[in-house]
């Protein structure tokens, strides 16, 4: 029976945009070569890395002032890149806080900035984890750019709303829910986003940047990491990871067969709602987000009884649902349900769970 991959990063990838990529794992275009051992200075290279940054920039609608990098360095690579690149003349920036990943932005960026670090976590009176709405957070207005994480990966926190910080530019960490909706881009000075979990293979990061945030680095910042050398050298100032590259826009070109990220948000919304619905009808599962913030890509939810947390993992994995456990710092279990993911493999969890349930609740 078939295999659904539930892990949040590296993250499984389009069925077709796998047998595409076998289809031609060692043959890229009939030239006898994988696409791997192709030089990155060669035309059809070129090109190929070209229609991939046009594609995105269709996706996602990137206004023509805004520079598209392909980075190296993951999500953690931004991290210290945001502030070597934008602090300019600059001491301060500002980061809320949400969760995990909003946190070890910080830590990096501690290295760099004077951070104001604001927590807008809160407890509803049902106890469910909250965030402050965003007319609501502390801003100040010399940061010289205000960061958040609109996806929290391992709390399963997602912030739909989009602050409004005036001149100083917003900044998000979108690794985790780039791609699954519309967005505004010209809300942001800045968005970036590790690969492994909406667009392609780890390693590989996507950088949105304002062009007038380039070109105001650190001068000991790696050369890189600075987008100004990256946006002049067409994101090649060093060989980029082209294999990555190539997935990635294949993944772009899957996300425009599907109708474009409009088309990609409904089936986003009915396959979380499918397990929301099905952890909220049960006294047996339970998930602690408040419904205003609950991410649609990344479910964690919990068992009435800790003790079976081994058996539900050996037994969904005998079931081909794979990678059900959830992140370390907050046990339980986690369905990571990206765009690759089809609404067949949510409806084999939801069956499996209510099938475990009936056997040892
Ligand atoms: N930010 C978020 C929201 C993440 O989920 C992750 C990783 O899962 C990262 C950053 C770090 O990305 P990387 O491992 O590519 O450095």
């Amino acid at each position: 029976s078939k295999i659904f991959n539930f892990c949040a990063g590296p993250a499984m990838l389009p069925e077709a945009v796998m047998q595409q990529a076998q289809s031609e794992f060692c043959n890229w275009q009939g030239s006898g070569v994988s696409v791997m051992e192709v030089s990155h200075r060669s035309p059809e290279y070129i090109a190929l890395a070209k229609q991939a940054e046009m594609d995105l920039r269709e996706l996602l609608s990137v206004p023509d002032n805004y520079k598209v990098l392909f980075c190296q360095g993951g999500g953690r690579g931004q991290f210290a890149a945001v502030p070597l690149n934008l602090l300019g003349d600059k001491l301060d920036a500002d980061y809320i806080l949400t969760g995990q990943w909003s946190k070890s932005a910080v830590v990096e960026a501690k290295k760099h900035a004077r951070i104001k670090e604001t927590d807008i976590m809160t407890t509803t009176a049902d106890g469910k984890i909250a965030v402050k709405p965003c007319d609501e957070w502390s801003m100040n207005s010399e940061a010289a750019y205000l960061h958040y994480c609109p996806n929290e990966t391992i709390e399963g926190i997602e912030i739909f709303d989009v602050p409004a910080t005036g001149d100083v530019p917003l900044v998000a960490d979108m690794s985790s829910t780039i791609l699954s909706r519309p967005l505004d881009i010209s809300k942001f000075g800045l968005i970036y986003a590790g690969a492994q979990k909406n667009i392609g293979p780890s390693g590989l990061a996507i950088v949105i940047v304002r062009e007038d945030l380039v070109g105001k680095a650190r001068q000991a910042i790696p050369s890189i990491f600075d987008y100004e050398i990256q946006a002049n050298a067409d994101s090649m100032y060093n060989t980029p990871p082209t294999y990555s590259w190539y997935l990635a826009g294949l993944v772009f070109k899957w996300l425009l067969a599907q109708g474009g990220i409009v088309e990609v948000e409904k089936k986003n919304i009915a396959k979380a709602e499918l397990l929301y619905n099905a952890i909220d009808a049960s006294s047996f599962y339970s998930n602690n987000v408040d419904k205003s913030v609950r991410s649609r890509m990344n479910i964690p939810f919990t068992l009435a009884d800790d003790s079976l947390n081994e058996t539900f993992l050996s037994e969904s994995k005998a079931a081909g649902l794979l990678t059900l456990k959830g992140h370390k710092l907050v046990g339980g279990m986690r369905a990571s349900i990206y765009n690759a993911m089809p609404i067949e493999g949510v409806q084999a969890l939801v069956d499996f769970m209510a099938e475990f349930e009936k056997r040892y609740a």
